[in-house]
């Protein structure tokens, strides 16, 4: 039996034209997935109680409801969610004085192994269907509140495009939740031809893990640098044209003695040069059975001073939900009610 959360109107449509059924019903029922959140074929009531009775032969609508919620001293919300494969992930709501964020995740694991992240040390568990990344945001308490979703939980979402554009899709489409692109911004570690892929597909933001300017200290700590190297991609982003509506940003954790010394300020400089952007600085959490050690307050404010007096746009990230293990890099699906 097909699941109709987390289908597009395309697919939708697709059903409706092999039941011999007019395209307004395949709106109409988009409409009641996502617009007015019906749980069920049967809470579908302007369908004729013929075609619901048909339908909830073929489909049903199935999403994942939280396990678990674990909040932190900063209002930070960290949910657990059981995949249909019997796998764990996990999103984090992140409240604040204007705005409040959910990060959802793409993957249950990853299979891009970054050193410094737990998800990654915990290895690759499988893909997120589109209504498995929907279901992290419809059905927590805090829906109706979330202004701005970003795709930085686990997994990699390049690596599990398909899913993701289906979901953003859901998210910006009038059929769907009707949201601006605006308000969503998708991250990657530089998967080069899912994230051109992305770039044609798709109007959100991108966000892209850069972490060090150095191919070789970057190797250490990403594995993907041998594969996609952070010198191409950002090449490669450089033929695009941003200074429209979306936005690019580079994410780089500080990670003491590592990466933030000046000389990786002025070598982030220089590899941006051109780009419009901006980079935003997140103070690293040291976790159990990694190397890395947290930066100084001192040499990220040097780092930050530098990167603006070599004319980069960037900003230090707030670091929330550190008491929870919902902060970048600490997720790792374990947080068991
Ligand atoms: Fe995967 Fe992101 Fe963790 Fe890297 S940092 S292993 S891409 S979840």
């Amino acid at each position: 039996m097909m699941n109709l959360f987390g289908m597009t109107l395309t697919q939708v449509q697709a059903l409706c034209d092999s039941e011999g059924w007019p395209r307004f019903t395949a709106r109409q029922i988009c409409d009641w997935l996502y617009a007015k959140r019906a749980a069920t074929v049967d809470a579908m009531t302007n369908i004729s109680l013929a075609r619901r009775a048909r339908l909830a032969e073929v489909a049903m609508v199935e999403r994942m409801e939280p396990c678990n919620c674990q909040v932190s001293a900063d209002g930070t919300k960290k949910y657990l969610f059981a995949t249909t494969a019997g796998s764990s992930v996990e999103a984090v709501f992140i409240p604040e004085a204007d705005r409040a964020t959910l990060c959802v995740s793409s993957q249950a694991g990853c299979k891009m192994g970054c050193r410094f992240c737990v998800t990654g040390q915990n290895g690759f568990h499988g893909q997120l269907t589109a209504g498995e990344i929907l279901s992290q945001l419809f059905t927590i308490p805090e829906f109706g509140q979330v202004t701005n979703i970003v795709y930085m939980g686990m997994g990699e979402p390049m690596d599990n495009l398909e899913a993701v554009l289906a979901s953003t899709e859901v998210l910006t489409a009038p059929w769907g939740l009707g949201w601006s692109p605006k308000r969503i911004t998708v991250s990657t570690v530089g998967l080069l031809p899912q994230m051109r892929l992305f770039l044609q597909r798709s109007q959100c933001h991108l966000a892209v893990s850069l972490h060090n300017p150095v191919a070789a200290e970057r190797l250490s700590m990403m594995p993907m640098e041998k594969a996609w190297p952070i010198a191409a991609t950002v090449e490669a982003l450089k033929e695009y044209d941003w200074s429209g509506q979306r936005r690019l940003s580079f994410e780089y954790t500080m990670f003491g003695g590592l990466n933030d010394d000046i000389c990786h300020a002025d070598l982030l400089a220089r590899m941006l040069r051109g780009l419009e952007c901006r980079v935003n600085l997140i103070r690293y959490h040291a976790s159990p059975g990694t190397p890395y050690r947290t930066s100084s307050a001192q040499a990220i404010n040097a780092f930050r001073n530098r990167l603006q007096a070599n004319g980069v746009n960037c900003t230090l990230r707030a670091s929330r939900g550190e008491d929870i293990k919902a902060a970048c890099g600490l997720l790792a699906g374990t947080s068991k009610a």
